[in-house]
């Protein structure tokens, strides 16, 4: 029979935002449970060096999410690995079923799910994903070893993506469709200053051109956005790193979007559309989306969701008490 838990507060997603607000509802005393998702610890386990979150001048993105994980339960916060499927918000307390099993019943929900890699979509991208095209370096770049490798992008994530592929690839050829990039000026400057990283401006992927047995690729075929002339470039390795989008899955159709699927807030508070649902960071933020503001988020979102619930009646907090207690 499956499992119900009961909770005051459900935090969905394990990423900067979902493990602040884990922090914060523990000391609000709300005894929250987070549940991690597939992917524990978000985005940030993806990359490696991480050089603005204040307090570390440099420090690993995998380790800075297990020491904000540790963080969370420290401080009380129970932690699943499960994956939400489902969630019902249609009244409280609300209902989310995760693939476990389990059920999970809360008098509020602080949704950060954060988002997900953009692919390009095409047929011969998806036939190579897991063989030769990837949207994550620090996960595939080791296999690149001597190799030719391409980056499609011009945003931080492909500037760090063909820097970091350097350590391994003999050539990385950046594919950018204009001739500026939008990334941080520090990381174009070591881009510009790396001898292995050739940039190729006003392209875009065209076609992965590789063998069937073994199934892996060759080459890339790459258009002139103004001309059109397709020219080959071989590559055994290519990285799509062209953005994120919000992993809206579970409320897209239920709460109100804004900018093609984040999850709209009021003004200065992490309320959606639906009183006891909260969200932060990437899902909400088309703008910023950073790790320290997704943490703000987070915070933000826990104290929001203390405030919800005393005012309810739902926590042990008078509904004029101030919030959380902070430090
Ligand atoms: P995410 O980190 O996206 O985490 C989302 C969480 O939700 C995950 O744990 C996932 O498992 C969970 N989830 C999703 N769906 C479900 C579900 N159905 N059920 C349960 N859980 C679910 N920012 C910086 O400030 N500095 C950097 O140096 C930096 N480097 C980056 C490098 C790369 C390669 C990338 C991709 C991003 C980088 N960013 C960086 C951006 C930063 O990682 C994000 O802004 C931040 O991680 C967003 O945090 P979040 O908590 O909103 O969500
Ligand atoms: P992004 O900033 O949205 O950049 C996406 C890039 O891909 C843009 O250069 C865009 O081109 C290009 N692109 C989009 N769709 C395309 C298509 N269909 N074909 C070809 N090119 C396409 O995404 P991101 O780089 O993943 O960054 C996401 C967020 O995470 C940002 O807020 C970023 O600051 C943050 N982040 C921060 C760090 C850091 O702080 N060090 C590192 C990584 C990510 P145009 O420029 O022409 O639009």
């Amino acid at each position: 029979m499956a499992e119900t838990r009961k909770t005051k507060v459900l935090i969905i997603g394990s990423g900067p935002a979902g493990y602040t607000a884990g922090v914060y509802a523990s000391r609000a005393m709300l005894e929250p449970i987070l549940v991690q998702g597939i992917e524990p610890g978000g985005q940030l386990t993806t990359t490696t060096e991480v050089e603005n979150w204040p307090g570390d001048t440099e420090v690993q993105g995998p380790d800075l999410m297990v020491r904000m994980e540790a963080h969370a339960k420290a401080m009380g916060c129970e932690i699943i690995g499960d994956i939400i499927s489902d969630l019902d918000l249609s009244q409280r307390p609300f209902t989310a079923k995760g693939d476990s099993g389990t059920v999970y019943e809360a008098d509020a929900v602080i949704l950060a799910t954060g988002a997900r890699a953009k692919w390009l979509g095409l047929p011969s991208e998806d036939k190579f994903k897991g063989f030769g095209v990837s949207a994550c370096a620090t996960c595939d770049g080791f296999f690149y070893r001597g190799q030719e490798i391409v980056v499609i992008g011009g945003g931080n994530t492909a500037v760090e993506e063909a820097l970091f592929l350097t350590n391994f690839a003999s050539k990385v050829t950046l594919i950018h469709r204009r001739d500026e990039l939008r990334a941080e000026k520090i990381l174009i400057d070591r881009l510009m200053k790396s001898p292995k990283i050739e940039p190729l401006w006003h392209h875009v992927l065209d076609e992965v051109v590789g063998t069937d047995a073994p199934l892996g690729v060759e080459a890339v075929r790459v258009k002139h956005v103004d001309t059109g002339e397709i020219t080959e470039i071989p590559a055994k390795g290519v990285f799509v790193a062209i953005g994120h989008a919000p992993a809206n899955e579970l409320v897209k159709d239920v709460l109100e979007l804004h900018n093609g699927g984040y999850v709209s807030v009021k003004p200065g508070s992490t309320e959606t559309s639906v009183p006891g649902v909260f969200a932060a960071g990437d899902l909400t933020d088309h703008k910023y989306r950073q790790a320290v503001t997704s943490a703000g988020m987070g915070c933000m979102a826990a104290l929001d969701a203390e405030r919800f619930l005393a005012e309810q009646g739902d926590a042990e907090v008078a509904p004029d008490a101030p919030v959380a207690v902070v430090g």
